[in-house]
C-alpha cells in the first residue's frame, strides 16, 4: 500500500546546490508538491565553483536548459578538458580532455595498441589521439557533431566555465517561473518531532523574524556548516585530509587574457595548485595550498604572482576541511552540495556531485514512510561516487616525481586507499584500467592522469600483438590524421562563443 505523498519540500540554502535542487525538483515534480528555498542573502554563498564536467549535459537536458541562454545568462565559455602543469614533474604538462582517446577496432582496446607502439619508440603522444585536446591546443571548440558517421567530431565531449553568481541566479529566475518560493531570511534553528514514529525529524525551521517553515523533507544546502544535517542531526564528518592535505584556498577573479582557451588550467605550485578558469568577462583565480606548508601571506604572494592580467578585487580566502557525511541521508533531512560533504576542485566534481545527489533523491523520492532501506541505498550510493572521485583526486598527488617541496615529497610517500592501490597496480603491469560499476571516471580519464605523471605499464596486454606492428603502426596512424584535419576545421572558440552564446547577463 502507498503511504501518503509528502507535500512540502523546503530547501535550506540558495547557492548552486540550493537552486540545482530546487529547479530540477519544479521541473520532475511538475507543481504537486510545494518547494520552498529559504535562503539569507546577509550570508550570501560561497561564489566559485566555476567549472564543469560533460555530465552536467544531462542535468541541463532534465531541466530543459537552452545551452545558449544558459552560456549568456552566466558569461560561459566551453571546456575541452583540464591542462595540468608540473604535477609529475616541475616542467611537465599534460591535459585530462573529455572524451575518447582513439578509436577501438581490434579486440583490445585502442590503449593497448598505443602502449605496444610506445614500447617500439614509433608512437606519437597520447594527446594527438584525442580530438578535445588537440582543439584545446589549438583554442578550437564546436559541439560534438553527432550525425557525422565515424567521424572524431563525434566525439567532442563538452563541459562549461560560468560566473558562479550568476549561476545561482539564472537557475533562481528558472525556478520561480516554475513554482518555487523563496523566502528571504536568517535561520536560527531548526525544531524537531518529539514523538511519534518519525521522532527526531526535523519539522521546521526558524528564522530570525521568529517565522517558522514547516516541511515533511528538508534538503539541506547550506554550505559548510550543514546547518541541519550536522548542526541539528549531529550526523558526523569523515575527515580524508591525511590524503588530501589542503585545506585552504584563496580565490581572486583577473583581467581577461588575449586568447580565450576553452580549458581550465590546474598548475601545480610548493604546496598546493592554483585554478585557472576563462570567462568571458574575466578569469576565475585561485590558490588551492595545505596551511601545514605555506602560510596564508605566501599563498597570496604566488596567487598574485601567476596571474594573466591585472587582479580585479583582494583574494577572498575559504578555508574547508576534505571528506564526506558519514550520511548524506539523515532521518528526513538529505545533504546536498558543500553540507554534505567536500573535495577539492582539481577535477572539477563537487557540482556533479550536486547533481548526482539530485537524481538519486529522484530515484529514492520518499513518501511520508521515509523507507529505511531506501535511505540505506542512497547513503551507500552516495558513499561510492564520493570514494571513487576522491581516490581519482589523490591519484595527482600521489603519483608525483617532485623533490623541490616536502608538501610533495610528503604526497609521494604517504599510504593511499586500497582501492586506489589497485589500480595503479593494474595499470603498472599490463596498462590494465578497469571501470568499477559506474563510477565518475572512465578509463580514458584515469589513463590520461596516469600517463601525464609518469606511471608506465611494464607491459601491453598480449592480445595487442597479434596484430603486425605495421598494420598497428597504420591503424594509429590514420585516428591521428584524421583528428589533426578535423581541428584544422574547427571554429576558433572565441568567434564560436561571438555567434551563438556572447555574455548579456541578466
Ligand atoms: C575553493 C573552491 C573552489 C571550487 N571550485 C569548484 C569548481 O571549479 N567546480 C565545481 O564543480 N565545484 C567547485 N567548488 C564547489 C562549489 O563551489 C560548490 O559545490 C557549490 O558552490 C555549491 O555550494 P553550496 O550551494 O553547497 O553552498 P553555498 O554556496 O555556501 O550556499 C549556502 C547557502 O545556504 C544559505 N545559508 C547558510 N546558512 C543559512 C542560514 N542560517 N539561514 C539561511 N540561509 C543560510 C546561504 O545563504 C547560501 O544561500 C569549489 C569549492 C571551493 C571551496
Amino acid at each position: 500500500m502507498q503511504a501518503s505523498p509528502l507535500q512540502n519540500i523546503v530547501i535550506v540554502g540558495g547557492g548552486t546546490a540550493g537552486w540545482m535542487t530546487a529547479v530540477a525538483l519544479a521541473t520532475v515534480l511538475k507543481g504537486r508538491y510545494g518547494i520552498r528555498v529559504v535562503e539569507s542573502d546577509e550570508i550570501g554563498i560561497v561564489g566559485v565553483g566555476e567549472a564543469t564536467i560533460p555530465m552536467i549535459q544531462r542535468f541541463n537536458r532534465l531541466i530543459e536548459l537552452d545551452e545558449n541562454e544558459f552560456l549568456s545568462a552566466t558569461c560561459g565559455t566551453f571546456k575541452l578538458g583540464i591542462e595540468f602543469v608540473n604535477w609529475g614533474r616541475m616542467g611537465d604538462r599534460y591535459m585530462h580532455g573529455f572524451g575518447r582517446l582513439g578509436r577501438d577496432l581490434w579486440p583490445v582496446g585502442f590503449d593497448q595498441y598505443w602502449h605496444r607502439l610506445q614500447a617500439t619508440g614509433q608512437g606519437h603522444p597520447l594527446e594527438q589521439y584525442s580530438i578535445t585536446r588537440m582543439a584545446s591546443r589549438a583554442n578550437k571548440f564546436m559541439p560534438a557533431r553527432t550525425d557525422i558517421e565515424n567521424s572524431p567530431l563525434q566525439d567532442i565531449a563538452h563541459a562549461y566555465h560560468f560566473d558562479a553568481s550568476l549561476y545561482a541566479k539564472y537557475l533562481r529566475r528558472l525556478g520561480e517561473a516554475r513554482g518555487v518560493r523563496r523566502t528571504e531570511g536568517k535561520i536560527t534553528h531548526a525544531t524537531q518531532r518529539a514523538e511519534g514514529r518519525h521522532a527526531g525529524h526535523v519539522d521546521a525551521v526558524v528564522l530570525e523574524s521568529g517565522e517558522r517553515v514547516e516541511g515533511d523533507l528538508f534538503i539541506d544546502c547550506s554550505g559548510f556548516r550543514g546547518l541541519l544535517i550536522e548542526q541539528t542531526l549531529q550526523t558526523g564528518f569523515e575527515d580524508w585530509s591525511q590524503w588530501l592535505p589542503c585545506d585552504r584556498a584563496l580565490a581572486v577573479p583577473c583581467e581577461s587574457a588575449p586568447v580565450l582557451t576553452p580549458y581550465t588550467r590546474a598548475t601545480a605550485h610548493r604546496a598546493g595548485w592554483q585554478w585557472r578558469i576563462p570567462l568571458q568577462h574575466r578569469i576565475g583565480n585561485g590558490h588551492v595550498y595545505c596551511s601545514r606548508h605555506i602560510s596564508d601571506d605566501e599563498a597570496a604572494a604566488t596567487l598574485l604572482s601567476h596571474l594573466d592580467g591585472k587582479p580585479l578585487a583582494d583574494p577572498r580566502p575559504i578555508r574547508f576541511r576534505t571528506g564526506m557525511r558519514r550520511l548524506a541521508w539523515n532521518r528526513n533531512v538529505i545533504a546536498i552540495g558543500l553540507a554534505s560533504g567536500f573535495l577539492e576542485p582539481l577535477e572539477s566534481t563537487s557540482i556533479h556531485l550536486i547533481q548526482s545527489a539530485i537524481q538519486q533523491l529522484i530515484d529514492f523520492f520518499p513518501d511520508r514512510g521515509f523507507n529505511e532501506a531506501d535511505i540505506a541505498q542512497f547513503n551507500r550510493d552516495s558513499r561510492f561516487h564520493y570514494e571513487r572521485i576522491r581516490d581519482f583526486v589523490i591519484l595527482h598527488y600521489h603519483l608525483n616525481q617532485r623533490d623541490d617541496s616536502e608538501f610533495w615529497r610528503d604526497c609521494a610517500h604517504m599510504g593511499i586507499p586500497q582501492t586506489l592501490q589497485d589500480k595503479m597496480d593494474l595499470f603498472r603491469s599490463h596498462g590494465r584500467i578497469v571501470r568499477v560499476d559506474n563510477e565518475l571516471f572512465s578509463e580514458v580519464g584515469w589513463l590520461q592522469v596516469m600517463e601525464g605523471q609518469n606511471l608506465r605499464p611494464q607491459r601491453h596486454h598480449p592480445l595487442a600483438e597479434l596484430q603486425s606492428e605495421q598494420a598497428t603502426f597504420d591503424y594509429l596512424e590514420s585516428i591521428r590524421t584524421v583528428i589533426a584535419k578535423c581541428v584544422d576545421v574547427m571554429p576558433d572558440h572565441a568567434q564560436y562563443i561571438a555567434q551563438h552564446c556572447a555574455a548579456r547577463p541578466m
